[in-house]
């Protein structure tokens, strides 16, 4: 992308969420280009960052967060997240909890960042923005980024030049950017389809969640016989779901891609429907024979 520059519309930043008057470089980076910038803890706007701010999490976020506190993904939620409207149709989104005071950051302290080594993507991006860009005469879709410079931040006055690569190299981007892939298309196709997929049930909302972001809640889901009793999943493809949380996190998105959409990935069994079913008509059976015995209980009293 480098040899060719695209500008950027206000519509493009206010749909981030920043400010356009203070984003002073609207023009697109692609990897191998340069810009200037440097952080450290000796700069005079240290930890200016880190106040009144609005940190989207995603869930690789929240499995590194709540890893680095030693928690549960949904102790994490209570304590850490709050809950916010994606799409205007009900669909979750969490954003990082503030202090009250400032709207600072809770994991800021003193000496800056208690979670540095675990930062979530957008603290790791900042002072770049990223964007999927069109080129002209060409439908496939690349990732652009774009320089944020705001008035508080000091870092874009350093001597210090670097390439985008260079600078995600150095944040650790790359593997934040896979774990994320599969969820940011998953968004931007649930945001694109907007109200004609119909207003998500509640259930179906909590599902989402569920498997988005609670992922010690989603692998004791799958864990279920509910889940069992619907997918036919090779031993082995279980067993590396629980050993290892990349590999749940990848197959929640599978999981909702399939649930959401239709994209069959997972093998469902034959009798599912049956099974379902059979269970459905069992629990029924079990309530009305309650309602009787309860009913019964009275007429003898
Ligand atoms: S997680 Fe760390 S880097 Fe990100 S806003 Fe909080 S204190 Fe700042
Ligand atoms: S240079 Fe920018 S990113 Fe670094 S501490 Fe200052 S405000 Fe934050």
């Amino acid at each position: 992308m480098s040899d060719e520059k695209v500008s950027m519309r206000p519509d493009d930043f206010e749909s981030l969420g920043i400010n356009t008057d203070s984003v002073m470089v609207p023009v697109y980076l692609g990897q191998n280009d340069k810009f200037k910038f440097n952080c450290h803890p000796g700069i005079s706007c240290f930890n200016e960052c880190c106040k009144n701010i609005d940190i989207v999490l995603t869930p690789y976020d929240v499995v590194r967060l709540k890893n680095n506190l030693g928690i549960s993904s949904t102790e994490f939620i209570a304590n850490f997240a709050n809950f916010y409207e994606v799409d205007g149709h009900g669909l979750p989104g969490l954003n990082l909890k503030t202090k009250e005071d400032m709207k600072a950051c809770e994991f800021l302290t003193a000496e800056g960042c208690a979670v540095y080594v675990d930062r979530p993507t957008a603290c790791r991006y900042y002072a770049l923005g990223n964007l999927a860009v069109h080129k002209k005469d060409s439908g496939v879709a690349e990732t652009g980024y774009f320089v944020v410079q705001e008035d508080h931040c000091k870092g874009h006055f350093e001597d210090k030049e670097q390439t985008v690569a260079e600078y995600r190299h150095d944040q650790g981007l790359q593997e934040y950017d896979e774990m994320n892939l599969g969820f940011q298309e998953l968004v931007l196709k649930k945001k694109s389809s907007g109200p004609t997929v119909g207003a998500p049930s509640a259930r179906s909302m909590q599902l989402y969640f569920m498997a988005a972001y609670d992922m010690d809640r989603f692998r004791e889901f799958i864990k279920s016989d509910g889940f069992k009793d619907v997918f036919d999943l090779p031993a082995d493809e279980f067993e590396k779901i629980f050993s290892n949380e990349k590999a749940l996190l990848k197959f929640s998105t599978r999981f909702l891609k399939q649930v959401l959409f239709g994209e069959n990935t997972i093998a469902q069994k034959e009798d599912a429907a049956d099974v379902r079913m059979q269970k459905r008509k069992q629990r029924m059976a079990k309530k009305q024979k309650e309602l009787n015995d309860e009913a019964a209980g009275k007429d003898s009293n």
